[in-house]
C-alpha cells in the first residue's frame, strides 16, 4: 500500500492551506475531509496582512484579493455612545505591503484554496473520508477511514477543527484560559448602506461604513463588521437569562439587526449562537502525529485571528516537514513548531481575552470607568501589532520577527522580487565562508542584496537593518527571521544556525 508523505487530516482553511503549502514543496500529501464541500456559511470573515503574504506565497494573493474588502480600522463606541478609541489604518504607510485588515468570505476562500491543490499532481484530496482511528507504527501512520478504508502516512496533521477526532485520538487536553461567552451571530446581504445609532465623537472623515465597530455598551455589546461586497456581520452579545433558541428566533434577529439596517433591503444568510472561548491544546505533536488550526487552540473572535492562528501554524509546520520529509533535516527540528507558535498563539489570545473583558461588561458603572479609562489611553496596539515575534532556536537580536515586505522603488513588494521561500537579504554583500554557504545551499536560499533600486519610498528596509545594527538577515519561508548579523558576525551565526535547526549535514560536519 502507498505510503504518503504527510495525510492531512481536514479539509477546512488550515488544513487545505497546509496542502497548498506542502504540495508548492513537492510532497506527496492526502488531504481527507469528511464533508463533500467546503462550510457553506462564513465564520471568519478578517484577516490581516500577513495572511494575504502567506497566500500571495502559494500563488493565491491576487485571486483572494481580488475577492476582499480592505477596512479602514477598528472604532469602538462606549456605554454613551461616545467614541472612545479608534484604530485608523486608512491611508497608513504598509511596512507589510498589504492593508492592514481585510474582509473576506470563508466560503470563497475555503474554495479558492482547494482549487489551488488542483495545481499539484502530488497531491489528492479525498472528499466524504472520515477518520476515526490512527494507529502510529514504526515509519509510518496508518488511519482508518469510517468505511473500512485504511491511509498510510509518514507524518499525519490533525487539521480537523474545534472538535478533532485526531487530538481526540492523541489523548491530548486542551488548557482553559478561562473565557466563554456566548453570542449571537448574524450574517446578512444588505444592498446598501448600514445605518448608525447617533454616535457622538467619531472623528471627521471616518468612514464607518468601512470600519469594524466595537458596540462596548453594557446594554448590549455588539460588533459590527464590513464583510466582502455586501456582506455585513453583527454580533451580539447574550445577556444573562437568554437563551441561544429565542435569541436566534427569527424575529429576535430581524429586530437586532433592524435599527442597523433603515431603508435597506436585506437578506439574513445566518443566525446561530457561538461560545467564544479560549483553549489552547497541551501538545501539538506526538510522535509522528501534530494538530494545526482549530485542533490545537480556540481563540474569542474579538481580534479576528482565530484562523490566522491557524495559516501560521502551517507556515511554520509546512517548511519543517519539507526538510526533514526531503532528508535535508533531522526530526528534532519538529519539535520547533509547538514552543515557536504556542508562546505567540497564547500571546495573542490572552490579548483577545482581555479585549472580551473590556468589550463584554454588562455593569453600567464599570463601564463608564472603562470608557474614561480609554479615553484617557494615548496609544493601543492594532492587533497586527500583537504578534509577538517567536521564540525560536535562533540566534541575533533582530531574530524571530515577522519581516517587512515594502512596496520597492523598482516596483513590486519585497516578496514578489526575492521570490519568497529562504532568503539572505543582504544590505551590502559579505563574503560568506564555505560552511555558511552550504547552510544556504541546505535550505534552498537565495540571496539578494538591496541596491538603490530596491529602496522603498519610507525607508522601511534601510531602516529595518540601521535600527537594528545589522547587515544581513535570512527570511525564512514563513517570513519570520530565522537570523540577522553584520559583516563580523552573520558567518557565524548562519553556522550556529544550520546546527540549531539539526541540518543533516550541517550536524555531521558538527559531529567529525
Ligand atoms: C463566529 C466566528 C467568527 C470568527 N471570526 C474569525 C475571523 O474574523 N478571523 C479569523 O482568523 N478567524 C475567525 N474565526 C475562527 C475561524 O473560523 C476558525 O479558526 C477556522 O475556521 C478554523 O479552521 P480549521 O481549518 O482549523 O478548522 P475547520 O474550519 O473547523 O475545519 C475542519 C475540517 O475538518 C473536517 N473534519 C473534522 N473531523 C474530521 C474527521 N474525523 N475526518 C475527516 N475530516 C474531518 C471538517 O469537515 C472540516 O472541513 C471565527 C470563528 C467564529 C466561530
Amino acid at each position: 500500500m502507498q505510503i504518503w508523505d504527510v495525510a492531512i487530516v481536514g479539509c477546512g482553511p488550515v488544513g487545505a492551506f497546509m496542502a497548498n503549502v506542502l504540495g508548492q514543496r513537492g510532497l506527496k500529501t492526502i488531504v481527507l475531509d469528511r464533508e463533500t464541500a467546503p462550510y457553506a456559511l462564513p465564520r471568519a470573515v478578517h484577516i490581516d496582512h500577513e495572511m494575504v503574504r502567506l497566500l500571495a506565497s502559494v500563488g493565491l494573493g491576487e485571486t483572494m484579493l481580488a475577492q476582499m474588502r480592505a477596512g479602514d480600522g477598528h472604532i469602538h463606541i462606549g456605554a454613551d455612545h461616545g467614541m472612545i478609541r479608534y484604530l485608523s489604518v486608512a491611508g497608513s504607510p504598509r511596512p507589510y505591503g498589504y492593508a492592514n485588515d481585510y474582509f473576506f468570505f470563508q466560503p470563497e476562500l475555503e474554495t479558492a484554496l482547494r482549487q489551488g491543490l488542483e495545481r499539484f499532481s502530488n497531491v489528492e484530496l479525498r472528499l466524504g473520508a472520515s477518520v476515526d482511528g490512527l494507529v502510529e507504527t514504526g515509519d509510518h501512520v496508518q488511519l482508518a477511514l469510517s468505511g473500512g478504508d485504511t491511509v498510510r502516512a509518514r507524518w499525519v496533521i490533525g487539521c480537523d477543527g474545534a472538535r478533532s477526532t485526531v487530538r481526540k485520538l492523541l489523548d491530548i487536553r486542551l488548557d482553559d484560559l478561562d473565557f466563554d461567552e456566548p453570542w449571537l451571530v448574524v450574517d446578512a446581504e444588505v444592498d446598501g448602506k448600514i445605518s448608525f445609532p447617533d454616535l457622538w465623537g467619531v472623528p471627521e472623515g471616518a468612514n464607518l461604513q468601512n470600519l469594524s465597530l466595537m458596540m462596548c455598551d453594557p446594554q448590549r455589546p455588539a460588533t459590527i463588521v464590513p464583510g466582502r461586497g455586501n456582506h455585513r456581520r453583527w454580533e451580539f452579545m447574550l445577556l444573562p437569562g437568554e437563551s441561544d433558541a429565542e435569541m436566534a428566533a427569527p424575529e429576535r434577529v430581524a429586530a437586532l439587526v433592524e435599527p442597523w439596517v433603515e431603508g435597506a433591503s436585506h437578506r439574513i444568510i445566518r443566525a446561530a449562537t457561538y461560545r467564544f472561548h479560549g483553549l489552547v491544546a497541551e501538545q501539538w505533536r506526538k510522535g509522528r502525529v501534530f494538530v494545526a488550526g482549530d485542533s490545537a487552540h480556540q481563540t474569542p473572535p474579538f481580534f479576528g485571528q482565530g484562523m490566522c492562528h491557524g495559516l501560521r501554524d502551517a507556515a511554520n509546520l509546512g517548511w519543517k516537514l519539507a526538510l526533514v520529509t526531503e532528508g535535508k533535516a533531522d526530526d528534532a527540528l519538529l519539535d520547533t513548531y509547538q514552543p515557536e507558535r504556542e508562546a505567540q498563539v497564547r500571546h495573542v489570545i490572552s490579548a483577545a481575552i482581555g479585549a472580551g473583558k473590556y468589550i463584554c461588561e454588562l455593569d453600567p458603572e464599570r463601564a463608564v470607568e472603562r470608557d474614561a479609562r480609554v479615553r484617557g489611553e494615548t496609544k493601543m496596539r492594532s492587533a497586527s501589532e500583537l504578534i509577538a515575534p517567536i521564540a525560536s532556536a535562533i540566534v541575533g537580536p533582530g531574530a524571530g520577527e515577522r519581516f517587512i515586505n515594502p512596496a520597492l522603488a523598482s516596483g513590486g513588494l519585497l516578496d514578489d522580487v526575492t521570490g519568497g521561500g529562504w532568503v539572505l537579504l543582504e544590505a551590502e554583500r559579505h563574503d560568506l565562508s564555505a560552511d555558511a554557504q552550504s547552510v544556504l545551499d541546505q535550505l534552498g536560499a537565495k540571496r539578494a542584496t538591496l541596491g538603490p533600486e530596491s529602496l522603498d519610498a519610507h525607508g522601511f528596509l534601510s531602516g529595518w537593518f540601521t535600527q537594528r545594527h545589522v547587515t544581513a538577515a535570512l527570511i525564512r519561508p514563513d517570513f519570520y527571521v530565522g537570523t540577522v548579523g553584520s559583516a563580523e558576525t552573520i558567518d557565524d551565526r548562519l553556522t550556529a544556525l544550520g546546527g540549531a535547526m539539526r541540518l543533516a549535514a550541517r550536524v555531521k560536519e558538527m559531529e567529525h
